[in-house]
Formats: C-alpha cells, structure tokens, sequence
C-alpha cells in the first residue's frame, strides 16, 4: 500500500515523540512492505516564528493532500499573553476545523505492566478498556460571539456553547458504531439539569438510539462521571460528549493509564475535497515545556496514535496491532520514560522508540 503522510511535529516535546513515532511507523512500513511518502510542515509556536500564522495556509494544503497527518504538540510558553489569535494552539483548532475531524477517540487502557504506575489502587483500574469520544469541532471552543469587551469592574468575558442536532447526531452515530464493535455499551455524558445544549444533545442521542438496539445506552451527568472514572472506571465501554467535557475528562484517562505520555488519540470523520476520509493523529499530551528537550518525554502516546493511524486511515488491523503489541512488550520488559516510574533506571525518549522498533 502507498502511504502519503504528513508530519507535524510541533513545538516542545511534540518535536521529540513524533520523531520516535515517525520511526515506528517507518519501521512498520518496511517490515510489511508498504510504501511511506513522509512530508513535514509547520504548526503552532513554530510556525508563528517562520511565518506569523499558527496554522499556515502552506500547512491547510498540505493536510488536504495527505492520507493522514500525524501531529505532537503545540505550545511554547513565550506565547502565554498573546492574543488567542496568534497563540500556536490557535493552529490546533484551525487544523481540526480545516480537515472537518468532528470526532475525537481516546482510547484508556490500563495496561499490567503499568498497575503501579498509577496513584489508584491497583483493583479499581485493573482491566479498565474505554474509549473517550470528544466531539470536536463544535460546542465552546469555537462558539460565538466570544470575547473579552469592556473595562474595570464591568470587564467581560463571553463565550458560547452551541449545537446544532446535526453535529450531535454525527458524533453520537460514530460513538455507537464503536460501541457495537466493543462490549455494546455506550454512556452519553451531559450536563442537562443545566445547560440547553446537553438538553438537546440527550434528546439527539435518543433518537440515534434507536439505530443500534443492540447497543446498551446510558447518559450521566459530567459531575458524576468525573467521578466514576476514578472510582468504577471498568463499567465504561464507550462514552461520547461534547468537546470541552470531553478535552477535561480525557486527562482524568490519563491517571487510569499510569501517565499522559501513554495516551494516544485519533480524530475522524473528515473527508478531503476528493471524498477520501481524512485523520489526525496525536497523543492527547501538551508540548510539556518543564521537560522539553531533555529527551525525558514518553513517545508511546506519539507511538500509539501511529496504530490508530494505521487502523483508521489505512486499515491496516494486522500492522496497528504490532504496533500495539510492541509497546506492551516494551511496558513488560520495563523500558521506559521517567513519568512511569520504573524500578530500574529510566531510559530516554529515543531509548524508548528503539525499543518498540526492536520489539516490531
Ligand atoms: P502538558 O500535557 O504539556 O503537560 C502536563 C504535564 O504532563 C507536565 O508535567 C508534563 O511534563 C507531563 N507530560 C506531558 N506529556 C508527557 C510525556 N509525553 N512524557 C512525560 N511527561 C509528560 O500540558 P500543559 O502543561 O497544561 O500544557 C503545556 C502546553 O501545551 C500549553 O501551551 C498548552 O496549551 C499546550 N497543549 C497542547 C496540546 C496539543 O497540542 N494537543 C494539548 C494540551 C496542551
């Protein structure tokens, strides 16, 4: 197969792991016999410093052209005060609302050899396997109006979540089909004792329920779930929610896993101009400035968003599963970065990457 991927490194650490993952996806290639065409472009913090644009016109292009891109992270601390328009994650949202991916999937998997690695007890997360479903290109983050207008004590922020039926039935149908090729249980996370968006949002869900009879629906309040992540995280399947609740309770994933290094995501339901399904590929991580360029990060989350790609662009099952396989042989041997904790001595981000390369 001709695989035509564009890389987008990114800024702090994001430079750092998707150089590991970029190894990985190499290696797989060349042991399968496909054909990798790899092209590089400018994002973020970067991309500010080459061209004045978070998110170059020169970058729009290049992920249209591509099968798949795959993504680090965006992010230098020298942008903290800028305006939101020329803050590098302002790239971020212009690349996901370019390539129209409104469905952003977060995998959790609490892997054995990683119990230890996280601050809960080892019983509560022990066969935890889930899927976060964050919709992506709608709801708060993009809302209008927005913006801070007036001055002293009747300064003011503003911004909007809204919905339309159409955006919530499309991410809810994509949950369910995963679902349906899981343990059949979807739970819908709102916050409809509230907001009219998540009344809205659980009314769609309803109606799409009855598309999947064979598919278990629950819905449950944000507050809770935050909740039950941490204290039952193993009732959960697939659960699907709007982007901001779904951006800060995917980090809660990443106490399940052991760190946010290991968590990789994948973000679908775009088409290019030509009909093709389009993906993004990322770890869920930030640019990690207190570790950036110490060769201290964890490429995994980098690494397992390269199985994602592969599974979801390419549907290449038998390659996104050694991959997979790799890292949790890497995990089980006790190669790894300094946030897991090992017994041993921890090894570097390209340490790391050798490793799973070696284990593929
Ligand atoms: P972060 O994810 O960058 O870091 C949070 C903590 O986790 C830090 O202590 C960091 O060292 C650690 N960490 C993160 N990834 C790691 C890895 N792979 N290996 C080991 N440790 C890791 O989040 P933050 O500190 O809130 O944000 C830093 C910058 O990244 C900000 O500019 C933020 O806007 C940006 N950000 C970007 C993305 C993205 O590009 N998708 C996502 C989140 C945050």
């Amino acid at each position: 197969m001709q695989l035509n991927v564009l890389t987008l490194p990114g800024d702090g650490i994001g430079i750092e792991v998707t150089r590991e993952a970029v190894r990985v996806l190499e290696t797989v290639c060349r042991k399968y016999n496909h054909s990798l065409t790899l092209t590089e472009g400018l994002l973020g913090g970067i991309a500010i410093h080459k061209t004045g644009n978070p998110f170059p016109d020169d970058t729009a292009r290049l992920c249209l052209d591509a099968d798949a891109t795959l993504m680090g992270a965006v992010g230098l601390p020298e942008f903290d005060n800028a305006p939101p328009e020329k803050r590098p994650e302002k790239g971020l949202l212009g690349i996901r609302r370019a390539l129209g991916v409104y469905a952003n999937l977060r995998p959790v998997r609490t892997y054995k050899a990683l119990i230890d690695s996280s601050p809960l007890k080892n019983h509560l997360i022990e066969g935890t396997d889930l899927i976060i479903v964050r919709e992506l290109t709608g709801g708060i983050y993009y809302g209008t109006p927005r913006g801070i207008t007036g001055e002293g004590d009747e300064e003011r922020g503003t911004n909007t979540m809204t919905y339309s039926r159409a955006e919530i039935a499309r991410v809810t149908r994509m949950a369910f089909n995963l679902a349906r090729n899981r343990r059949k249980k979807l739970a819908s996370v709102d916050k409809s004792n509230v907001l009219e968006t998540s009344q809205l949002w659980r009314k769609v869900v309803v109606e799409v329920a009855a598309e999947f009879p064979d598919v278990e629906l629950e819905h449950i309040l944000v507050d809770n779930c935050a909740m039950q992540l941490v204290l039952n995280p193993k009732r959960f399947d697939v659960l699907v929610m709007e982007n901001m609740f779904g951006d800060i309770l995917s980090d809660e994933g990443a106490v399940l896993a052991g760190s946010i290094g290991m968590l990789p995501s994948a973000s679908i339901g775009g088409r290019r101009p030509n009909g093709a399904w389009v993906g993004l590929y990322e770890p869920v991580h930030g640019s990690a400035p207190d570790i950036a360029g110490r060769n201290k990060a964890n490429p995994l989350g980098a690494i397992g968003s390269v199985a994602a790609m592969l599974e979801y662009s390419f549907g290449l099952m038998a390659e996104a599963a050694a991959v997979n396989n790799a890292i949790e042989s890497v995990l089980n041997a006790g190669k790894v970065t300094a946030d897991l904790k090992p017994k041993t001595a921890p090894l570097t981000t390209d340490q790391v990457g050798q490793a799973v390369c070696d284990a593929l």
